[in-house]
């Protein structure tokens, strides 16, 4: 038998879905101990602090990450940084194999006059803000104006535009962390546009996420019913069926908007951003459209127009992905999930792609010759293990359940490793 030591870096969708093949390809003969590293004290990644709060059923999948990590060959070193704790060129001494799964965690940026105001602020520090990231508690997300900017056609604008025009008490049985529904609590924004740079055969929303705006219970969302059928005659008589079922979807918002509540959420199509206008602060945004340009006056823009992935040190980068072949990126390194292939997909779409690199890790694996593992690197800082971590998971359940939330989560570092080691 032979029992290969394995490192993930990530304790995210692409981490769990990698050790979840790893497990599957268990034989007699073949065993692998599996070590994942995370930076923060708590695990599931994009699905604790991505995923929008109103999308409990999306987190479910961290059932099946539970189950994961219930496997006695298993376990959790999370508040362990790598570059600073422990680096990669340890890891691959120590491990016959690494997997980076560390995501994309960096918002791209538009590179036009006014991007750097107080005002403008990329989903990716947003999103993490109001999901209780610890390293976002301080993000000043200004909601003192009553029009708010999303500039992308992806779920990630429809998410951010939902949250901005819900009406706050709608979040209080969510996880939302209990900042960010305090600042909802006090926004004035009323108004909220969402801007696409093409036309809607071309936005990357998909169609579910589009389903169900107009459920939304105290928001108007408006699109324009000449921008859906002119998107239509383009898409000609034949169109994808994604780009079908994005349109049937959008047609029907457009025939069926309402007009009688006080927030409103609005699509803008072929509206390319060409400057961000303000002194002090953003007060709106200028597009360039096929009729000239227009104006859109604004306190506050959030864009969402995709990531990129921070870099580790000893890992090679580019175009804001770990540089890799099909997974593979030098000897016994590889990457699974956004750090491999860019921030397309959901969730889902991960597992197919770490069974993927899973399966051509172990074609490379030829005897086993680790020589340890981490907990010999890590003599200083406090480790949570999974039964830490099950620790602060039932804390915040606990905590959550008298007030209708599925959790309360704790927000603040010392909060995490304090409820870790109860
Ligand atoms: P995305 O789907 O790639 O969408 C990015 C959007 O930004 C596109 O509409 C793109 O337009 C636009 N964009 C890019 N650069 C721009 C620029 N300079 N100016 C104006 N617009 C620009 O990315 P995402 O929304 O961040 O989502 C990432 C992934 O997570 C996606 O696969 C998404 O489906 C997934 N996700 C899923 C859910 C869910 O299932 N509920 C929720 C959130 C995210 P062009 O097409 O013109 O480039």
């Amino acid at each position: 038998m032979a029992m290969f030591r394995i490192a993930i870096i990530g304790a995210g969708p692409a981490g769990y879905f990698a050790a979840q093949a790893l497990q599957n390809a268990e034989t007699e003969e073949l065993k692998f101990s599996i070590d994942m590293i995370e930076r923060l004290p708590t695990p599931w990644g994009l699905v604790r602090s991505g995923v929008a709060p109103d999308h409990p059923k999306i987190k479910t999948v961290s059932k099946v990450f539970e189950k994961i990590a219930a496997d006695s060959n298993f376990r959790l070193f999370a508040n362990v940084e790598i570059g600073s704790d422990i680096t990669v060129a340890q890891l691959k001494e120590k491990y016959d194999a690494v997997i980076i799964a560390t995501g994309s965690s960096l918002g791209k940026t538009l590179g036009i006059p006014g991007e750097e105001l107080p005002g403008l602020i990329s989903a990716a520090d947003f999103v993490p803000w109001y999901n209780a990231h610890p390293d976002y508690v301080a993000v000043n997300v200004p909601l003192n104006c009553d029009t708010a900017v999303v500039i992308g056609a992806g779920n990630v604008a429809i998410d951010v535009a939902r949250m901005l025009a819900l009406e706050p008490s709608e979040l209080d049985p969510t996880d939302t962390a209990d900042h960010a529904i305090a600042v909802f609590k006090t926004s004035a924004v009323r108004d909220v546009y969402i801007s696409a740079r093409r036309g809607p055969e071309h936005a990357a929303f998909t169609s579910p996420e589009l389903r169900e705006l107009p459920k939304l219970e105290h928001t108007n969302v408006v699109i324009n019913k000449e921008d859906i059928d002119a998107a239509i005659v383009r898409a000609g008589a034949e169109p994808e069926k994604d780009v079908k079922s994005n349109l049937d979807a959008m047609l029907l918002i457009a025939e069926s908007q309402k007009s009688e509540h006080e927030r409103t959420m609005r699509f803008l199509f072929q509206h390319t951003p060409k400057q961000i206008l303000g002194t002090e602060r953003v007060e709106g945004v200028v597009y360039s459209t096929p009729n000239g340009d227009v104006t859109i006056k604004c306190g506050l823009v959030i864009t969402a127009i995709g990531y990129q992935a921070a870099g580790i040190d000893g890992v090679p980068y580019e175009n804001g992905k770990v540089v890799n072949t099909d997974g593979r990126v030098n000897e016994n390194l590889y990457v699974v999930g956004w750090a491999k292939r860019g921030p397309s997909g959901v969730i889902g779409t991960n597992k197919s792609d770490a069974a993927a690199v899973v399966e051509l890790m172990i074609s490379d694996l030829k005897t086993p010759k680790a020589t340890g593992d981490i907990s010999e690197l890590l003599t200083h800082q406090v480790v949570v293990s999974q039964s830490g971590w099950q620790k602060i998971n039932e804390a915040e359940v606990a905590a959550g359940e008298p007030l209708g939330k599925p959790r309360q989560k704790l927000v603040k570092r010392e909060e995490l490793l304090k409820a870790s080691q109860k």
